[in-house]
């Protein structure tokens, strides 16, 4: 009985904590960064796996320490003057690169001389393969005015409405916003936890759409990009290559040497895609991403448009698709718990399956892109596994409760049978020794009962050995243990009752008996009478056996001495 009301609570505590927990936002935030966690995991092997190789015409311009050092001591300034950019474009170009892009904003407020710039602008009109980049923001107005854009802007995707907007914009050298529509966003989205994990498409601005410099750079390389799932942000997931450093580097110093005539650099540049950027920590463009805690900012971009030019951004599954996961894999777990009777075995074997499932995502990821879910999956299996488990035991015990009953009772009478008689008389008896209590056995044979049958019939035979052993259970204390000795004698063990005790109780159910009316079939009614044996531990006998025999004769003796009485 508590058994079953523990299960009962526990079942209660477990759904009331779901519901808490689910209308929570707090754990739904939390179990989304447990799955990105395992996105992390999953990328982080893959890109041990070595199966997807990253774009080998993808270049890096890396603006590293040792650049930034060479810089330093031979122009005694930062930034590096724009003029030597132009001249590095002109040495690329002549060799027919794919394309150029600047990971890096020419500022207008940033430190600049007019004749530099100009070389750059000239530039940015003379190759119509070079990009640059600005960044949106929310700056207040009264620190800067926001900018009109007249750069060409993007139709959004339609489920992307909720496209986060800017409010501001970090304006670049005017002669380079005449010059070129080459200018893409900079801008990057993370996760809550700060990791960057995916990448707009566009941003919302003055309402228009501006292209992510990726986006707008893979977009014009490959004339048009299809297969794209951008989330309502408008952002999608990267697939990494590997960790950073895995495009290939070249230091900026080496091609300001190059493009200066001062030293010969031996690289091939044509049909490259080349990216100028930061990779030196102390330039602050480095992010934590699944792969890795420090990577440059440019080789985000790389990978970025490294995934859309082979179509390798990951795509979460849809809702309904993990919904269908999570029910298959519950359904099995809840099949194995009732199939399999071994606890252990059918915990393992649910463990199993789920492993398998997590190394399908694994696979799915490694050869589909497909973020299949794992967390949320897990959080159903698991709660299907406890509540099948805890079912599983209701009915078991339930059921054990059943054949208990079956086995120790009556089915006529619904009295304790003979055999969970002996069995009680024995514990009593061991029990009676052990601690010198008294226990006394009463045994009960109905009057005259041959005849009785004989004139009204078994029937009503039947329903009289009912009625006296429901007044019998109700005239005595709970305690004591009323059991149907067989045919129509029942016996009582009454624990902790004096000899003197059970004589005044077998007296007062006698007289009960026999003032009673039996209702027996066909509506009639009938008195019977009893007579009664008592007998208790000790002087009358210690086994069962000796208990019994006393009590017995006792019997037989009320039956000789003129029945409906005790002896
Ligand atoms: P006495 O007063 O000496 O006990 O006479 P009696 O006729 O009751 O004699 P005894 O106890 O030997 O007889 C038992 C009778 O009880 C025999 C049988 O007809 C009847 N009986 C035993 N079990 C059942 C039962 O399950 N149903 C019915 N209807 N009668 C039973
Ligand atoms: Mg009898
Ligand atoms: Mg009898």
């Amino acid at each position: 009985m508590l058994k079953r009301f523990l299960y009962v609570l526990w079942i209660s505590v477990f759904l009331i904590l779901s519901v808490l927990c689910i209308k929570n936002g707090g754990l739904a935030a939390f179990l989304a960064s447990m799955e990105n966690r395992t996105f992390d995991i999953r990328q982080s092997m893959l890109i041990n796996s070595h199966t997807r190789k990253h774009n080998p015409d993808i270049v890096i311009i890396a603006i590293d320490d040792a650049s930034y050092e060479y810089i330093l001591d031979n122009y005694g300034e930062w930034p590096l003057r724009r003029d030597i950019y132009a001249k590095i474009v002109d040495y690329i170009e002549a060799q027919k690169p794919a394309s150029i892009a600047f990971d890096l904003m020419f500022v207008r407020s940033m430190k600049s001389d007019e004749a530099s710039d100009n070389a750059l602008i000239e530039v940015f009109k003379k190759y119509d393969n070079v990009y640059t980049s600005m960044n949106l923001d929310n700056q207040p107005e009264d620190l800067r005015v926001p900018p009109k854009l007249s750069l060409p802007s993007v139709e959004p995707f339609p489920q992307t409405d909720e496209t986060v907007e800017y409010t501001n914009c970090r304006i670049i050298l005017q002669g380079i916003l005449d010059a070129t529509t080459n200018i893409g966003m900079i801008n990057v989205s993370r996760s809550n936890d700060g990791v960057l994990r995916r990448m707009p498409l566009y941003l919302k601005y003055q309402g228009k759409y501006y292209p992510q410099l990726g986006y707008l750079l893979a977009n014009n390389l490959k004339g048009g990009l299809d297969s794209l799932h951008p989330d309502e942000e408008a952002s999608v997931i990267l697939n990494w290559y590997g960790p950073a450093g895995t495009f290939e580097n070249i230091p900026i110093y080496k091609l300001i040497k190059a493009a200066e005539g001062k030293e010969k650099l031996d690289y091939d540049f044509s049909n490259k895609i080349v990216y100028f950027g930061a990779t030196a920590a102390s330039l602050f463009d480095i992010k934590t991403v699944p792969v890795d805690k420090v990577y440059p900012g440019v080789e985000v971009q790389a990978t970025y448009v490294n995934n859309l030019l082979d179509g390798s951004l990951i795509h979460k599954t849809p809702a309904v698709v993990n919904i269908f996961i999570a029910l298959l894999l519950a359904a099995l777990t809840v099949l194995c718990v009732f199939k399999i009777s071994s606890m252990p075995v059918a915990f393992g074997t649910s463990v199993t399956i789920y492993t398998v499932y997590v190394m399908f995502t694994y696979y799915a990821m490694q050869f589909k892109n497909l973020w299949f879910e794992i967390i949320s999956p897990l959080i159903f299996v698991l709660s299907a596994f406890i509540v099948t488990v805890i079912i599983k035991y209701l009915i078991k015990s339930r059921d054990f409760d059943q054949q208990y009953k079956l086995a120790t009772t009556d089915g006529l009478t619904e009295l304790y049978n003979h055999r969970y008689f002996q069995e009680q008389l024995q514990i009593q008896l061991n029990h009676s020794e052990r601690y010198g209590t008294p226990v006394s056995l009463m045994i009960i044979d109905i009057d005259y009962f041959k005849q009785f049958n004989d004139k009204y019939g078994h029937q009503s035979g039947d329903a009289v050995l009912r009625q006296v052993a429901m007044t019998l259970k109700k005239n005595v204390r709970l305690t004591d243990i009323v059991c149907r000795y067989g045919g129509e004698e029942m016996s009582i063990i009454l624990p902790n009752t004096k000899y003197e005790e059970a004589v005044n109780l077998a007296n007062k159910l006698c007289t009960i008996i026999s003032s009673q009316k039996f209702k027996l079939t066909n509506a009639r009614e009938s008195n019977v009478t009893i007579s009664l044996g008592v007998a208790s531990a000790g002087e009358d006998g210690k086994t069962p056996a000796e208990v019994i025999e006393s009590a017995d004769k006792r019997l037989y003796n009320a039956k000789n001495n003129g029945r409906n009485r005790v002896n």
